[in-house]
C-alpha cells in the first residue's frame, strides 16, 4: 500500500488564459482522487497545491512542502495529472523523476501520460517517447494525406461514399460505377435543365413522384450517411440539391476531388479554390455527354437571364424536340400566334443551334393528320386502350399515396433516430400530410371526370402521348412524327 499525495499546480498562465477548464484546480483535483480510488494499492493522504506558480522552476511552496513530506516518511507514493504539472522541463522533472524520488523510494505517477515508475524503472525515455511519437504521429498523418494526393491524382476515388448517382465498385473501392437507379434520375435532371425547366422546377417534379432525395436514398440504401450540410433540407429535393448535381463534373466522367480540405479533425473543412481541385478525365462511365455537361454550365452562368419554359400543360409539351440538337422545343406566345422554337437557340444563341423555329398551328394539324391516319379516333379502338391509360393513371395516384405513407414512416425513424429534431419532424409531417390531401383531392376529381368525360373525338395529351413518341422538327416544313 503506498500512501498517496497528489500535487495539484496551476500557473498564472493557466488563470489567464483560462483556456482549459481542465487545468483547474478542482479538475485536477477530482481527477486525481477518482484515479487514487480506482486503485487498490494507493491510500490517500494529503494534497499538495501550488496556485499560480510557474513550471519552469521548482521554487513552490506546495511542491516543497511535499518534499519535505517525502523525508519525513509521510508519503511514499506522488500523483499528478500529467507530467507537465510537476514542470514545464523534461531536464529538471526528469531529474526529480530518475534520481530523487527512486532514491528516496518514491513512486510516481503522471496519470495523463501513462507513466508508472513502478511500471518503468528509471526510464525516463518513455515521456520522451511519448513526445516523438506525438511529433511522429503529426509526420505519418502528413504522409497519409499526401499518399491520398496521389491517388487523387491517379484519379481513384478516395471518399467514403460515391455522389448520388454512382456507388463504388465492388472490386475496387476506388472505382465508380453508375448507380442503376440513381443514374437514371441524375440524367432525367440534366435532360430537364436542358429542356428548359429551372432547379426549383425539377426539384417539384422528383418530389411529386415522391423519388427519394439523395440522403434518404443513400441511407435507403444502408449506407450512414451525413452530407454536413443541414439535414432539415434534405428530406426533399431541394434547387440547391438538383445545382449541386448539375454543377458536378463527376457526372461527365471525370474524377474532381480536393474540392476542400481541413487541418485536422477538430477544424472545419474549408472549400478549396477550383485551382486547386484534382480533377482527372476519363476515369469512369458518364451519366452526360461532357459537351452536354459544358452546356448546362453555360446555362447556370446565364442564370439570372429569364429563360422561357414552354407552358407544361400543353399537349405537346416535352414531345416536340428539336431535329437539330435533339433539345425540346419552347413554345412561344406571340400576337401573331403561338410557335415553337429550339430551346438551345433561344438560351444560348447560334453558337449551339441554329434559329430553328415552326408555327404551333402547322404543328397541331401534323399532329391531327397523325392521330387520324393512326385510327386514333376510330372510337371502339381507342376506348379500349384508353380503359388501359385510365387505370393507369388510377395506379398512379395509389402509388403515390403509398408513398407518402413510407416517407411518413422514414421521417418518423428520422426522429426516432435523432437524426432531425421533433419541431423539424412535425413541419415535414404536416407538408406530407398536405400533399396526401392533395392527391386524395386531385384522385377524386379523377373519378369525377373519368365518369363524365366521354368527349372522344378531341386531341388531349392523354391521346397524343398514347400514340406518339416524339415530333422532331428540322425546318418549318420537315417534321417528323415517331410513333409508339
Ligand atoms: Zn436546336
Amino acid at each position: 500500500m503506498y500512501n498517496t499525495g497528489i500535487y495539484i499546480r496551476i500557473s498564472q498562465e493557466d488563470k489567464i488564459k483560462n483556456e482549459n477548464e481542465s487545468a483547474s484546480i478542482i479538475n485536477q483535483r477530482n481527477y486525481l482522487l477518482e484515479f487514487i480510488n480506482r486503485q487498490s494499492d494507493l491510500k490517500f493522504i494529503k494534497e499538495y497545491t501550488d496556485d499560480g506558480y510557474t513550471g519552469t522552476n521548482f521554487e513552490r511552496p506546495g511542491f516543497n512542502s511535499m518534499l519535505e513530506d517525502i523525508d519525513k516518511g509521510k508519503i511514499n507514493c506522488i500523483v499528478v495529472k500529467d507530467l507537465s504539472r510537476l514542470g514545464r522541463e523534461y531536464i529538471n522533472s526528469g531529474m526529480y523523476i530518475e534520481k530523487i524520488f527512486p532514491e528516496k523510494g518514491v513512486r510516481f505517477i503522471a496519470v495523463n501520460d501513462n507513466f508508472d515508475t513502478n511500471n518503468n524503472i528509471n526510464d525516463f525515455i518513455i515521456p520522451i517517447k511519448n513526445v516523438f511519437n506525438e511529433l511522429y504521429s503529426k509526420d505519418i498523418s502528413k504522409k497519409c494525406s499526401s499518399i491520398l494526393r496521389e491517388k487523387k491524382k491517379n484519379g481513384e476515388f478516395i471518399g467514403a461514399f460515391a455522389c448520388y448517382g454512382y456507388k463504388k465498385s465492388v472490386s475496387d473501392k476506388h472505382k465508380l460505377v453508375i448507380d442503376p437507379h440513381a443514374g437514371i434520375i441524375v440524367q432525367r435532371i440534366f435532360k430537364m435543365y436542358l429542356d428548359g425547366m429551372g432547379a426549383k422546377k425539377i426539384a417539384e417534379v422528383l418530389n411529386s413522384e415522391h423519388e427519394l432525395p439523395p440522403m434518404l436514398y443513400k441511407n435507403e440504401n444502408g449506407l450512414k450517411y451525413n452530407n454536413g450540410r443541414k439535414i432539415f433540407k434534405t428530406l426533399f429535393w431541394s434547387s440547391s440539391t438538383v445545382l449541386y448535381i448539375l454543377k458536378n463534373e463527376i457526372y461527365a466522367g471525370n474524377m474532381v476531388q480536393n474540392k476542400s480540405y481541413r487541418e485536422n479533425i477538430k477544424t472545419k473543412r474549408k472549400k478549396l479554390s477550383k485551382k486547386d481541385w484534382i480533377i482527372v478525365k476519363n476515369t469512369h462511365e458518364p451519366l452526360i455527354d461532357y459537351d452536354k455537361w459544358a452546356m448546362v454550365q453555360e446555362l447556370l452562368k446565364k442564370r439570372n437571364t429569364k429563360t422561357v419554359y414552354g407552358n407544361s400543360s400543353h399537349i405537346l409539351s416535352g414531345l416536340i424536340v428539336c431535329g437539330h440538337c435533339k433539345m425540346a422545343m419552347c413554345r412561344c406566345e406571340r400576337k401573331s400566334g403561338a410557335y415553337f422554337m429550339c430551346g438551345t437557340y433561344k438560351r444560348l444563341g447560334k453558337q449551339y443551334c441554329i434559329r430553328n423555329k415552326i408555327s404551333a398551328e402547322k404543328v397541331m394539324i401534323e399532329v391531327n393528320n397523325y392521330l387520324k391516319n393512326h385510327g386514333a379516333f376510330k372510337n371502339k379502338n381507342y376506348y379500349s386502350v384508353s380503359k388501359k391509360i385510365l387505370s393507369n393513371i388510377e395506379m398512379g395516384f395509389n402509388n403515390k399515396l403509398y408513398n407518402i405513407k413510407e416517407l411518413k414512416k422514414r421521417l418518423l425513424e428520422c426522429f426516432l433516430k435523432g437524426i432531425i429534431s421533433e419541431n423539424e419532424m412535425k413541419i415535414y409531417m404536416c407538408e406530407y400530410e398536405k400533399m396526401q390531401e392533395n392527391i386524395k383531392k386531385s384522385l377524386s376529381n379523377f373519378y369525377k371526370e373519368k365518369k363524365e368525360n366521354n368527349n372522344e373525338n378531341i386531341i388531349t395529351r392523354e391521346k397524343v402521348g398514347e400514340f406518339i413518341n416524339k415530333i422532331s422538327v428540322l425546318n418549318s416544313n420537315d417534321i417528323f412524327i415517331v410513333g409508339k
